[in-house]
């Protein structure tokens, strides 16, 4: 049985989260999302997961939950930081990290994320990127030219950028 990669089969609204969560992180892929119990049971058979599918369900067989990979030459990094790096943005999109529900027990598993059961408001993450993207322009343009921003000035744009979120955010929250 192959692992189904579709986040469509995914249970909303942890769909959009992992998806939210593949968007921001273009280093990483899904490589299997939703389990149907004989695949879970093949697992548990294989000794890759210690959840049978019947007495013990799998959050995959609820569609909550995603495994994923790097892409490149090393699929499942050896350096924690760098799992830690895309845990860090799964967690602002509402994902739990395999390696932080289970590493006390013994049980290591970077590539798992999953729903972490509430719903989650992604504007502050989606916010600090526009504003990020609306500095970036100018400072590159004038570092392109002969002059530099001087320190002033990079901090009027940052401030600019932070009333904008904010001002963003509280439409948003007031609609
Ligand atoms: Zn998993």
């Amino acid at each position: 049985m192959k692992p189904d990669r579709d986040l469509n089969m995914l249970v909303e609204p942890f769909r959009s989260k992992a998806k939210k969560f593949l968007e921001l992180c273009p280093d990483i892929f899904c490589t299997e999302a939703y389990r149907t119990p004989g695949r879970q049971a093949e697992l548990y058979k294989k000794k890759l997961s210690h959840l049978d599918g019947v007495n013990k369900i799998s959050e995959h067989q609820k569609g909550l939950a995603i495994d994923i990979a790097f892409h490149g030459n090393e699929l499942y990094p050896l350096n924690h930081q760098t799992w830690r790096g895309v845990a860090d943005i799964a967690k602002e999109c509402g994902l739990d990290w395999g390696y932080d529900l289970w590493a006390h027990t013994g049980f290591i598993d970077n590539p798992h994320f999953q729903d972490n059961g509430k719903s989650t408001n992604n504007n502050g993450m989606h916010d600090y990127i526009s504003m990020a993207e609306e500095i970036k322009e100018p400072i590159l343009t004038n570092m392109e030219g002969e002059n530099t921003l001087s320190e002033g000035q990079v901090k009027a744009l940052i401030n600019i950028a932070v009333d904008r979120a904010v001002a963003r955010l509280i439409e948003k929250l007031t609609k």
